[in-house]
């Protein structure tokens, strides 16, 4: 659903029929024709978009979300480049069908619910200058996504934004951004692309989580990395009892089941357009009963669990077919991009510590 169709830009957008000084910054006027600019007029009666504080809210780097060129010359013909191409759009990225299906689900809901503010909202971020920006507007609208609000911060990091804006999940291509985001304690990943990304779902919105490292502390996984498996599976017996600590997506999978039930206070539960998947190497009994019993303690729930025990992560994710998958180990995401599902690399705890000599 978009609120943005054809060549309009919401009132919230910037004020491009004012227009920058463009003879103050670079020399743009001599290169892109402007009047396209022009032509784009604020429309009134905008519905507002969902207030951060109820949102769900999701922070995507645009280099994610399409397919764009890098900048490879100076700033200013980078800008200028982006600005005589501003109506041919980017292609879809691979967090695209994510989006798209985060928008089916917010479809959902506002027929269930419409007045409620509780709902995905998608920020566009990008460290490119708000002019360059002007060609994702285009693509947005071209390929008609509900995002109505942009991060532009012209080479500056925005990570500084991502609090500002309340954000729920961070994804980028680009690991130092992540890495700082997650020391902000925000949920964020590394979005990969897979060569051929295979079809998934256009009505219900799946993601499927690792548990250790991920949706759980890596206090387990350190025991296993440092005392091998005997080890670990005595010290899961033994902390069957112990829910283990938050991981960095904890709050992620909370958010997600705060909007399913939504929907099963309207009696859609085993139809519910938000479905969630545990898809972890622990295995029978203690350590699979300690990750159940540690998400009881949470007051979470997860639609299914698939408990591997050590097995490749692969086969399942084929047939689950998630929009998303985060493991914090790159040896199961690199499985999950090779049968074509969007893989999101967490990079927390003791995995991504060398190995001890
Ligand atoms: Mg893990």
């Amino acid at each position: 659903m978009s609120q943005n169709n054809g060549d309009t830009l919401t009132a919230r957008g910037p004020d491009l029929t004012s227009g920058p000084d463009l003879t103050s910054g670079p020399d743009l006027t001599s290169g892109p024709d402007l009047t396209s600019i022009s032509k784009l007029k604020p429309t009134t009666c905008q519905p507002k978009p969902p207030k951060p504080e109820n949102a769900i809210t999701i922070g995507i780097s645009a280099q994610v979300l399409f397919n764009m060129e890098k900048e490879q010359q100076g700033l200013e013909d980078y800008i200028k480049y982006q600005m005589e191409h501003e109506m041919q759009p980017f292609s879809p990225g691979p967090a695209f069908s994510f989006v798209k299906a985060l928008e089916a689900v917010n479809t959902q809901l506002k027929e269930l619910y419409p007045d409620s503010k509780e709902l995905f909202d998608v920020v566009l971020m990008t460290n490119n200058h708000p002019y360059a920006g002007l060609r994702l507007i285009k693509t947005i609208n071209h390929h008609q996504l509900f995002i109505e609000r942009y991060c532009m911060t012209g080479g500056n990091s925005p990570i500084g934004y991502l609090k500002a804006f309340h954000t729920n999940l961070y994804l980028s291509s680009d690991p130092d951004k992540v890495r700082e985001a997650l020391k902000e304690g925000i949920a964020a990943a590394i979005m990969l692309t897979p060569e051929k990304i295979t079809e998934v779902s256009n009505t219900q919105l799946r993601v499927a989580f690792d548990g250790d490292a991920v949706l759980f502390s890596d206090e387990s996984e350190r025991i296993y990395k440092s005392h091998k498996l005997k080890k670990f599976l005595e010290y899961e017996k033994e902390h069957e009892n112990k829910p283990l600590g938050h991981g960095p997506l904890k709050g992620f999978l909370e958010a997600l089941e705060k909007l399913q039930k939504k929907f099963y206070d309207k009696g859609q539960r085993k139809d519910c357009p938000i479905r969630t998947y545990l898809v972890t190497s622990r295995g029978a009994p203690s350590p699979a009963a300690r990750a159940l019993k540690t998400l009881y303690s949470w007051g979470l729930e997860i639609d299914e669990a698939h408990f591997l025990s050590g097995a490749p992560k692969g086969p399942v994710l084929e047939k689950i077919r998630p929009h998303i998958f985060f493991d914090d180990q790159m040896f199961h995401v690199e499985g999950a991009l090779k049968i074509g599902t969007v893989a999101c690399h967490v990079p927390c705890g003791i995995s991504q510590e060398p190995a001890p000599k």
